[in-house]
């Protein structure tokens, strides 16, 4: 075979320009707590239409601080997708909150509303919705259902930095908005996060609670000296550096074309795999615009030879490195022992589960790479 060398399901793309301006922080006299971060912040929020921009030191981080900052604390209770990676989930829990699990939609993956409405009660506060594999959750239900409730809308927009709604762009719609630059998504910075919001008071909030609580003045400063700060909540720290800020800077200003990319790797695999019977794909909503995170198939396991098992270790042994993404967050232990969550509460989303591989899909898969996984899956599933 030609190809022998592994193809993971994703990895980042960074190229020359991406490391000089690497190096140029490297040796600058700021590595931390310098100039870039706020630079990448304002492209960030420049890019995704939306005020503010607070960047932090991952997407797990940002969502703590989102959950923060919009007031979710003991005795709360706040609705989430069960299809997810697990940290929408344990970052209401950080909180002292109580995530509740609701089932998906079975075309896009993303959070069930009417599913939302039946689990709403006097204790909730929030609804954390996911863009699931970069396509949009149904942001205009939510809103609605968000406005008649009173509740706050966080977007786990971990998979969709550049996916759009209805013309917006994902980062301008909810109360908050959460991104991740680890390798596998969009854009990264190493390990890295943001979160997003047009509310002033939210922005300074997570800008102070990112560095320990700190409150620093120029009032305070003149009252009491240069040196003087205050501590008015418990924070953390939470920072990303200038030398990542600065590989975030650098792929912000390539993001079109990692999108392009992943979009035309995701049409390749659309026109090659739609006339299987076998397999499942995934779809792009009229309306929508995704940004093509990851490539969920699902198997047509009942007229197949094989199960899925079976089908990802074969593509393995072929050098191929598929993926599930993700186990539902009900069926792990640790949710199932505190929560005691059982099998069957959410059909779709095990439905999906025992159905799903996920295919490599990043901007640097080569076209002779998709040839051969495509070839390969046909073999496999036949
Ligand atoms: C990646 C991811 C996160 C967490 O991001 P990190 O930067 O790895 O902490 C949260 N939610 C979803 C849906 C993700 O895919």
């Amino acid at each position: 075979m030609a190809i022998k060398k592994l193809i993971p399901y994703s990895k980042q793309w960074i190229n020359h320009e991406d490391i000089t301006e690497v190096v140029k922080v490297l040796k600058s006299d700021w590595i931390t707590q310098g100039p870039k971060i706020e630079e990448f912040e304002k492209t960030l929020a420049r890019y995704v239409s939306a005020k503010y921009a607070v960047a932090v030191s991952n997407g797990t981080a940002a969502l703590h601080l989102a959950c923060l900052v919009a007031g979710i604390g003991p005795s709360d209770e706040v609705i989430i997708p069960t299809l997810s990676f697990v940290a929408t989930a344990n970052c209401v829990l950080y909180c002292g909150a109580k995530p509740v699990l609701v089932d998906v939609y079975e075309d896009t993956l993303t959070i069930n509303v009417e599913d939302v409405e039946n689990k709403i009660t006097k204790k909730t506060k929030a609804i954390i919705a996911v863009d699931f594999a970069g396509h949009p959750a149904d942001w205009d239900k939510l809103k609605e259902l968000a406005k008649k409730h009173n509740l706050i809308l966080i977007d786990d927009a971990a998979h969709a930095l550049g996916s759009k709604y209805r013309g917006k762009m994902i980062g301008s719609i909810a109360d908050f908005t959460c991104f991740s630059f680890h390798p596998v998504k969009i854009i990264t910075t190493g390990e890295g996060g943001a979160v997003i919001t047009n509310n002033k008071n939210y922005y300074e909030k997570l800008l102070s609670l990112k560095h320990h609580g700190i409150v620093k003045t120029q009032n305070l400063s003149k009252k009491y000296g240069d040196w003087y700060y205050d501590i008015k909540e418990l924070g953390f720290n939470y920072r990303l550096t200038d030398i990542q800020a600065s590989l975030g800077i650098s792929q912000l200003k390539n993001i079109n074309s990692h999108i392009k990319r992943r979009r035309s790797i995701w049409q390749r695999y659309q026109k090659a795999l739609d006339s299987n019977h076998l397999i499942k794909l995934p779809t792009e909503k009229e309306g929508c615009f995704c940004a093509w995170h990851i490539f969920p198939i699902k198997f047509n396991l009942e007229v197949m030879k094989k199960n899925r098992r079976q089908v990802f270790d074969e593509l393995k042994d072929a050098g191929i490195r598929v993926q599930v993404h993700y186990i539902p967050i009900h069926l792990l232990s640790f949710y199932r022992k505190n929560f005691g969550y059982k099998t069957s509460v959410f059909p779709v989303a095990e439905d999906y589960y025992k159905r799903a591989i996920t295919l490599p899909l990043f901007p640097t898969l080569s076209k002779s790479e998709q040839f051969y996984i495509i070839k390969k899956l046909q073999e496999v599933v036949q």
